[in-house]
């Protein structure tokens, strides 16, 4: 079971709110999805995401497949009751992590192979495989096989890419079918590097074999945001009206406003989780990094108006104290944080665009911001 549909759609802009159903629940878009890599949100668990707000997470095939294995996971009637998260669940293909963390990656028409980064064994992932190994996971929301390449790429490599993604996807297709059709939907993946005509060819050629969703991948590889903004502004219109749109592993909280603003559902990155783990906080007027000596005696919390735990209940002074002594509870509050403060964000242009305000949100968005720059430039001088 899985439907779209469009609830309000932004007259200024390209922004629209949706709703995603799925057989785990309801997702309202647009949305960001939390990124549990390894079947987990790192250091928090999947009650305190969903109190942060989370109703959908993302899990990462590649990981998973190497480590526990299908063979473990489906002891457990999948990924949902192995992990303890009764939401939604995305899964990647798994190509993303192959050419980015596995040794060896060698791409042929029948798929990719690549040696584990965990021993160093040898694996073979073909389209019909990450297809069987998503099903096993029993993820609601499931992505095809997709060359992904780095960032510069010339033309030809990334017409090679879009060409064998588009081979891979029709395979994908054909296996999903097979398969689980109906239980769980299948998004395309559009590549083509960053050359506007490419992506405009593999956005038709997925758009033939038809899928439930599409998501633009191959975005924020290392690219100018304004050239990643320039893919997205190009490739979002030539998708379908009707299908949730997802951009993959995109980015910082003005990124996504941006997206949002030209027609993007959904989100993941882990920008959220990873940072929080190096002490960078995001609040409303920036991000600020709790090791500063400066919130040494600072009682108040992260963000003054922030309802989520962490605001609630702690300090500055003490969240940095914890960062410094180098304390496990320190991740699980600069997380929390974090992720309430990524889902809140998407609240709110939601929010906005059901009341037809998107566009003056944008603006307060970013005249909080700039606020914060002039007030510490004032005190510089
Ligand atoms: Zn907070």
């Amino acid at each position: 079971m899985f439907s779209f549909e469009l609830i309000a759609q932004s007259i200024e802009s390209r922004a629209r709110a949706g709703v995603i159903r799925t057989s785990h629940g309801v997702v309202e878009t647009p949305v960001f999805m939390p990124v549990g890599t390894r079947g987990s949100v790192k250091s928090v668990s999947p009650e305190e995401l969903l109190a942060a707000g989370a109703r959908i997470i993302l899990g990462n095939t590649y990981h998973l497949y190497l480590r526990p294995g299908c063979d473990v996971i489906s002891r457990f009637a999948g990924l949902h009751q192995f992990m303890h998260w009764d939401g939604p669940i995305l899964t990647d293909s798994g190509g993303f992590q192959v050419f980015s963390l596995a040794k060896l990656a060698k791409i042929s028409e029948e798929g990719v192979t690549f040696q584990s980064h965990l021993d160093g064994s040898s694996h073979l992932l073909t389209p019909g495989k990450v297809i069987d190994i998503q099903n096993c996971l029993g993820a609601d929301i499931i992505m095809c096989l997709d060359d992904c390449i780095q960032y510069p790429a010339t033309r030809e490599e990334s017409l090679a890419a879009l060409e064998i993604t588009t081979k891979w996807a029709q395979r994908c297709k054909q296996a999903w079918q097979e398969t689980k059709n109906g239980r769980n939907a299948l998004f395309g993946i559009v590549q083509g590097g960053m050359f506007r005509d490419l992506r405009e060819r593999s956005a038709e050629e997925l758009m033939k074999i038809d899928f439930p969703g599409y998501a633009v991948g191959g975005l924020s590889v290392g690219e100018p945001a304004e050239v990643m903004l320039e893919m997205a502004d190009d490739t979002l219109p030539n998708l379908p009206e009707t299908k949730p749109r997802y951009i993959m592993g995109v980015g910082t909280p003005e990124n996504l406003i941006e997206l949002v603003a030209l027609g993007t559902d959904m989100f993941d990155c882990v920008l959220p989780t990873r940072n929080a783990r190096n002490g960078q906080v995001f609040t409303q007027q920036g991000t600020l990094n709790i090791c500063n000596a400066k919130y040494r005696h600072d009682t108040g919390p992260l963000e003054p108006d922030c309802a989520c735990y962490t605001c609630q209940n702690y300090s500055r002074a003490y969240l940095r104290h914890l960062y410094m002594a180098k304390e496990l509870l320190a991740y699980r509050l600069n997380t929390l944080h974090n992720v309430y403060f990524f889902l809140n964000l998407m609240r709110q242009v939601r929010e906005a665009i059901v009341q037809d305000e998107f566009d003056r949100f944008r603006k307060q968005f970013y005249k909080r911001k700039s606020t914060k720059r002039r007030s510490s430039h004032e005190k510089k001088s």
